[in-house]
């Protein structure tokens, strides 16, 4: 009681060295005080500090790891055609199936990027020339024993009933069974994802183009990466789904991974909500409404038409066009900015000095059209047929050889045979004469 009232305001005004007293351990506890908090932010500080090079070792460790993995991948891959058996043949849809390949000498396989596709070189009875056609991997990288694709028949133009049906796609859906073996080229394509990366991506498909898209979902979440990541698909409707149970599965393994799925022609049985998100065409107005920012890497693939609106709808919504990556099954229907940027330098370059092509088979010669990206597509329309396959530079289908002139490639990395062209991926650099 007696050291309360001494501590007491008026206690402490008539004893100054009391008051003297309290204002120095009053000033010791502050500084002691100050000092513990200084320390702890410190601590604080550091743990953050080792919190975020724990993180970067992480990722440095699965950096590394990924690209030794690669690299003794690599070791595995192979040139030219190896044989393929074909283990499993699965219905997916209506003409839709996939094929489980194994390599018939048993030796392991090389990795693949999600994304790339094989390519293969069919024996079609009755077909004087090996028939070459491209198809991506629907499978995942981490699917280490086996490669997958899934194939669609490509029926004749709904304009054009009197013209056949795919050849290569309805080999495959009409004849092709467990057990027969196939030529095919290693895993090759510039479409990829890449995995080392944490960037978020958002993943568009239309139809059979899902083939290249769910490879990549489904690598993302094998790696458990938690890379923001989503997942536009559009089919007509429940019947026409293909691979819906691994997309199902993507949806409810991964938490950083959102599914959203456009029914255009929803059946009687479909219920929005639950089995599809959204009624109608999937376009860039869908991505608007779904998606929080357009700041994301988006990889694509479909239908020509489906390509193209998508692609318009993204750049006028402000996305850069170096981040919109996209693999198309036929001839290109997307122009970047930036291509026909070049095409219009091209033109006022090539103006007054016009290039021609002439095609020695059959003696005709034609002026450079610089308003078609490649040779291929230019002898088309200009009524030959050059052989194809990847459209991409890669599968060495439509070779050509040059009989005189030069020409330029349009993409890095093309490899043509010596004396021979890669029509699907150049373009005229003088008067050439072609051996077609
Ligand atoms: C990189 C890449 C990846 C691919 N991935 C896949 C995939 O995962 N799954 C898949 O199903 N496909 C994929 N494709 C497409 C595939 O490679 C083939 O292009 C497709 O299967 C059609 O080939 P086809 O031999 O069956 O048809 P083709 O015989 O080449 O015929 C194509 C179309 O032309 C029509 N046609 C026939 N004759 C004429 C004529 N005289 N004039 C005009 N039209 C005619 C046919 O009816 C058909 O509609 C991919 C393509 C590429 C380049």
């Amino acid at each position: 009681m007696q050291t309360l009232l001494l501590l007491s305001p008026e206690g402490l005004a008539s004893n100054p060295g009391l008051l003297i007293g309290f204002g120095l351990l009053t000033a010791v506890a502050a500084q002691t005080g100050l000092a513990l908090i200084r320390s702890a932010k410190r601590l604080t500080q550091q743990q953050q500090r080792f919190n975020l090079e724990m993180e970067r070792l992480q990722y440095e460790v699965k950096l590394a790891k990924s690209r030794w993995d690669l690299a003794e991948q690599e070791k595995a891959s192979w040139n030219g055609w190896r044989k393929f058996r074909v283990v499993q043949k699965a219905y997916e849809c209506e003409e839709v199936y996939s094929f489980v390949l194994q390599p018939h000498d048993g030796k392991p396989i090389p990795a693949f990027r999600p994304g790339q596709y094989l390519t293969f070189g069919l024996e079609i009875p009755g077909r004087e020339k090996q028939l070459v056609r491209c198809y991506s991997l629907s499978s995942a990288p981490s699917d280490r024993e086996y490669y997958r694709v899934t194939i669609k028949k490509e029926k004749a133009p709904p304009d054009r009933p009197d013209l056949p049906h795919g050849v290569g796609s309805g080999f495959f859906v009409d004849k092709v069974k467990e057990g027969d073996l196939l030529n095919v080229k290693a895993p090759a394509g510039h479409f990829f994802l890449e995995t080392d990366r944490e960037t978020p991506v958002v993943l568009i498909s239309a139809g059979v183009g899902i083939t290249p898209v769910l490879s990549m979902a489904r690598e993302i979440a094998a790696s458990g990466s938690k890379r923001e990541t989503w997942f536009f698909f559009v089919c007509r409707n429940r019947a026409d789904y293909m691979l819906k149970a691994e997309v199902d599965a993507l949806a409810s393994r991964a938490d950083n991974i959102r599914v959203h799925v456009c029914y255009s022609r929803p059946g009687k049985e479909d219920v929005k909500g639950r089995d599809f998100h959204g009624e109608g065409r999937l376009n860039a107005d869908v991505l608007r409404a779904v998606l929080p920012s357009n700041n994301y890497d988006y990889f694509m693939c479909g239908n020509g038409s489906f390509m193209k609106s998508m692609y318009e709808g993204l750049i006028a919504w402000g996305v850069p066009e170096g981040k919109i990556h996209y693999e198309a099954f036929g001839p290109a229907t997307i122009k970047k900015t930036s291509d026909t940027v070049t095409l219009r330098k091209e033109a006022a370059v090539t103006a007054g000095k016009a290039v021609s092509v002439k095609f020695g088979k059959s003696g005709k010669v034609f002026p450079w059209n610089p308003a078609l990206l490649n040779l291929l597509d230019f002898a088309r329309a200009n009524g030959l047929q050059i052989d194809s396959g990847c459209c991409a530079g890669s599968c060495g289908s439509c070779s050509v050889a040059i009989k005189e002139g030069e020409v330029e490639y349009l993409v890095p990395g093309a490899n043509p045979e010596a004396g021979s062209c890669l029509t699907c991926v150049c373009r005229p650099k003088s008067d050439l004469v072609l051996d077609a």
